[in-house]
This record gives C-alpha cells, structure tokens and sequence, in this order.
C-alpha cells in the first residue's frame, strides 16, 4: 500500500527537500503552505507527478485528509521573517501544531514536529543535550519564534502523556542548503550572496558568536530513519534515558565561529572582492550554539556525514 505523508511548510527550504525525498521513496505526498516564506518554485518539479498535491493553506486554519505520516514544519525560520509579525509567527507554531495533532489524534497519524535549538535560547550549558531546559528570554524581539517553538514542545508532549499520540520532535541546529530563499537573512544565505554580489560582508557584532551548521540532506536523512521506527522502540529508548517524550537534537557538532565562517565563504569563493564589516550584534544573539547528538546516534545510527566545505560548495553553486 502506498503511504500518504502531509508536510505542513513544504514549499519551504527544509520542507522541499523532505518532499522530494519522500517521492523518491514512493509515497503520496500533500505540501500544504501559505506560502509565506516558501515558493512555489522550490516544489515546480513535483507539481507534475500524479502522487504530489500542494493545499495552498494557512496551518492556523483547521484542515482534514487522512494521512500515515504528518511533517509539521510551517513556521518562519529566519530572525528577519519571524520578526516581521510577530503575532502571526507564535500563533502559526501554536496553532499550527495544535490543527496537527488534532488530526493525528482523529486518523492515528505519525507525527514529525520540527522544533529547534533555539528553544536553548542563549545556552549556559555547552553542548546542548535534550536535558537542558534553556535559557530564554519570554519578552525579548526573538521570543515570538522561541517561546512559540517551546509551547508547541509542550502540546506535543501532552497529546503523547494524555492521548497517546504518536509523536516525535527533532530539535533542528542551524541547517542549510540549496532552497533557501536567497533573501531570507538567515547568516549563511546573507554571505554566500554579499559575497557574489561583491558586497560587504555583515559580521553582527565581532563574529565571535559561534554556531553549527548542518547541511540538509543529513537532517532529512535524520527524520526519516527516526520516522521509521516503531512507536514502541522509540518510547522504549526515551523511557530508558529518563526523558519523558520523544525529542533528538538533529545537527552537525562542528562549531565554528561566524567570523570563520565569513572567512571560509569567501575562500570559496576567490573572484569575490568582499570585505567583511562589523555591524550590531541583534538583541539576544545566542553567543555559542552545538549540539549533542549521542541520543540520535545511539537510537537512529546516525551521524551528520556533510563537512561544512562540501556543504557550502554546493550551496554555493545554487545560488550562482
Ligand atoms: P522556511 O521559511 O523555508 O519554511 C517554512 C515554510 O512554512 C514556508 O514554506 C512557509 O511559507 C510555510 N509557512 C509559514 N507560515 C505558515 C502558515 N501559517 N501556514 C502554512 N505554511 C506556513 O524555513 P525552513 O528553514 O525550511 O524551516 C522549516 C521548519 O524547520 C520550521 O518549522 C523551522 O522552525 C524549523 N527549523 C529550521 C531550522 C533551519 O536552520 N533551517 C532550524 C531549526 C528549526
Ligand atoms: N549573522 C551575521 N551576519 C548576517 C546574518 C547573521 O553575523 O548577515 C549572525 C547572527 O547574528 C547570528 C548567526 O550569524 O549570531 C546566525 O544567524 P542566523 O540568523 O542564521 O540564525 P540564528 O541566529 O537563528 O542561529
């Protein structure tokens, strides 16, 4: 029989990705976005095949269809896209998981929600393992995306505890890849295109701020292996850490400066005259970030495979 998956935020970056792997691996797939962040272009190739759909939807909204398997990852990801409206950005992570898990509640549907590292907020442990509970700010210009993504957390956690829904979280560190939108601010966007555009270079603060990239074809291959397992395993292995729901940071452990990063952009890119300029550190700025993966290694056998080279070599050549 073939499987039906609904990807909430599928005309995204991460969500196109996720589309087309699951194609390739012979399933019904529905996207529905409002596009808001997403393009259609970033899902043009999938419109043809008879096992795609796009619902053109907003996830605050109820919907319906019966499913195997629901991704839930509508929600602006970059600091300037959340930011834009605020109220709009914690009512789609709110609501948005709510309209999913009621669903999944009514069909038994599987569910993947996406959550973040960002939920750590401005970490005071180092690496961040599934056990820490973060440290963020509740009325600071990022909370609307941060305390968003932890109240989504928590209704996942109870329809688990209390329904019995089947679900699981990934925590996603800093992701990048082909797809993402070349306006969309996030850092490795923003250099990749000042750097081809022979514009300065934006260090916010002095760069020493640290982050871990992971390039996208090891999240989706993260979410699918841990997709694959049975309810009963995944409960299993969570219990046995003493960790009341089921949720995996998924990320790269390598951690690098923003300011290497900028020097690592622009290695890669010779013909650039660029140079890198300093400007203000946003509010709440994270100062480190890097997972701990031993809990995804030890229950999917995965281990992010994408140095940050190779990774940004074939970023690069997209976004020429
Ligand atoms: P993206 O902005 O490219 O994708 C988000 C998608 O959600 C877009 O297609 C957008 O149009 C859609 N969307 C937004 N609001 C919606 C709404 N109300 N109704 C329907 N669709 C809506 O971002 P991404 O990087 O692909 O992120 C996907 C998910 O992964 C998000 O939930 C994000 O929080 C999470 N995540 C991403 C990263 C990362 O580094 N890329 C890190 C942590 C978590
Ligand atoms: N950043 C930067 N220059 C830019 C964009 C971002 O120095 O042009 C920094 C930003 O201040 C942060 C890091 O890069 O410290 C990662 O930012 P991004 O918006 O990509 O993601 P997040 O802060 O959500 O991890």
């Amino acid at each position: 029989m073939v499987k039906k998956a609904l990807i909430t935020g599928g005309a995204g970056f991460i969500g196109s990705h996720l589309a087309a792997r699951l194609l390739d691996e012979g399933y019904e797939v529905t996207v529905l976005d409002n596009l808001f962040t997403g393009t259609k272009s970033n899902i043009y190739g999938m419109l043809e095949n008879p096992r795609f759909t796009f619902m053109l939807h907003d996830v605050t909204q109820p919907f319906w269809g019966q499913f195997d398997e629901i991704y839930n990852l509508a929600c602006p990801a970059s600091p300037i896209h959340y930011q834009r409206n605020p109220v709009e950005t914690i009512r789609t992570s709110f609501m948005g998981v709510m309209n999913v898990l009621e669903l999944a509640l009514k069909t038994k549907a599987r569910v993947l929600h996406t959550s973040t590292s960002e939920i750590y907020g401005d970490p005071a442990v180092h690496p961040q393992p599934e056990t820490y509970w973060g440290n963020v700010n509740t009325i600071g210009i990022r909370s609307c995306y941060d305390e968003g993504k932890r109240a989504a957390e928590t209704l996942c956690a109870d329809y688990y505890r209390e329904y019995g829904v089947d679900i699981r979280m990934v925590r996603i560190f800093n992701t990048y890849g082909p797809h993402m939108h070349p306006q969309d601010g996030r850092v490795i966007t923003n250099f990749i295109m000042q750097a081809l555009g022979n514009r300065d270079i934006t260090l916010y603060g002095d760069g020493s701020q640290t982050r871990s990239f992971q390039y996208v074809d090891d999240l989706i291959n993260a979410i699918r292996a841990y997709m694959q397992l049975d309810h009963e395993k995944v409960s299993a292995f969570f219990e046995s850490k003493g960790i009341p729901v089921p949720v995996l940071n998924i990320g790269n452990p390598g951690e690098y400066t923003i300011k290497q990063l900028a020097e690592e952009t622009l290695r890669q890119i010779p013909e650039s005259t660029s140079k890198l300029v300093c400007e203000p550190l946003p509010k709440d700025d994270p100062k480190r970030r890097k997972p701990d993966i031993t809990l995804a290694t030890e229950l999917l056998g995965w281990k992010p495979v994408v140095p940050l080279q190779e990774g940004l070599k074939k970023t690069i050549a997209y976004f020429k």
